[in-house]
């Protein structure tokens, strides 16, 4: 049997972190084990057999194959730091990145495997093609996209929105954003295209942070053994 996949989770004490820690306990990726849990201020030192480090203490953690970071963007240039030194894999959901920590994800994607994706579910994965897709037929129409998310959550447009605008601008389009913070929305993303007299909306809506957990899990176990590079998501689902 091959040696476990040792997972570092970096965010561990977030919304995110809560659903990964949740989720490896139930054994939703087997083969995966997380052997270190990092959050700005752990609130205890071990849960469930696992060691909690707080973000000063990053350096010290033990030794892990890939680390997976849903944190904040001011929390990615550290993670991404120690993979690098470690020679270990990154798979980061981290939103709001600035330029210059794109550009550094790129610059070390020349010595670690890595993959950064907005939006860690199948769908938003398919939406993205329909959108390109539907852009690339409708020249002239106008396109918006609306995104809705809970109250908390500090980035806007939403990372996904970008990623879809992106998908859009590549089938020709230039897209308008919209953005609602609300109550608990755990994430809606409308893509709405409107020509005379008629109009399309694409929707996805997730109603569990289950979904982009599991897509990072599997992301991290598909990871592991690839050679340094930016993989994209639709390379490793
Ligand atoms: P959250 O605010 O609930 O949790 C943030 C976590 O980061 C906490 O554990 C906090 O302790 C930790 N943190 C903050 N500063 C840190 C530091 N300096 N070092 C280490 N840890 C630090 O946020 P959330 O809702 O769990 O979302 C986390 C990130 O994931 C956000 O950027 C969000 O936009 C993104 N997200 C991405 C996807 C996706 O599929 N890509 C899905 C949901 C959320």
């Amino acid at each position: 049997m091959p040696a476990p996949i040792r997972l570092m989770l970096h965010g561990a004490s977030g919304r995110m972190g809560h659903a990964l820690m949740r989720l490896c306990g139930e054994g939703a990726e087997p083969g995966c084990v997380v052997v270190a849990a990092v959050s700005r201020k752990p609130a205890q030192r071990v849960v469930d057999g696992v060691p909690h480090f707080a973000a000063a203490e990053l350096r010290g953690v033990p030794a892990f194959d890939v680390a997976i970071d849903f944190s904040l963007a001011e929390a990615f240039d550290q993670v991404l730091a120690l993979c690098v030194e470690r020679g270990a894999g990154l798979v980061s959901g981290t939103t709001g990145l600035s330029a210059a920590q794109r550009e550094a994800l790129v610059a070390a994607s020349a010595r670690i495997p890595l993959v950064w994706a907005a939006n860690f579910s199948l769908g938003v994965a398919l939406l993205e093609e329909l959108v390109e897709r539907a852009a690339a037929t409708l020249p002239g129409w106008d396109c918006d996209i609306v995104e809705a998310h809970h109250v908390h959550k500090k980035d806007a447009p939403s990372g996904t929105a970008l990623a879809l605008g992106a998908a859009v601008g590549r089938g020709g389009s230039d897209p308008r954003y919209a953005s609602l913070r609300a109550g608990d929305i755990v994430g809606e993303h409308t893509v709405q295209f409107t020509g005379t007299g008629e109009r399309i909306e694409l929707v996805h809506r997730a109603t569990s942070r289950d979904v982009f957990a599991r897509g990072a899990l599997h992301a991290a176990s598909r990871l592991h053994g690839r050679a340094a590079g930016n993989w994209r998501l639709r390379d490793l689902l």
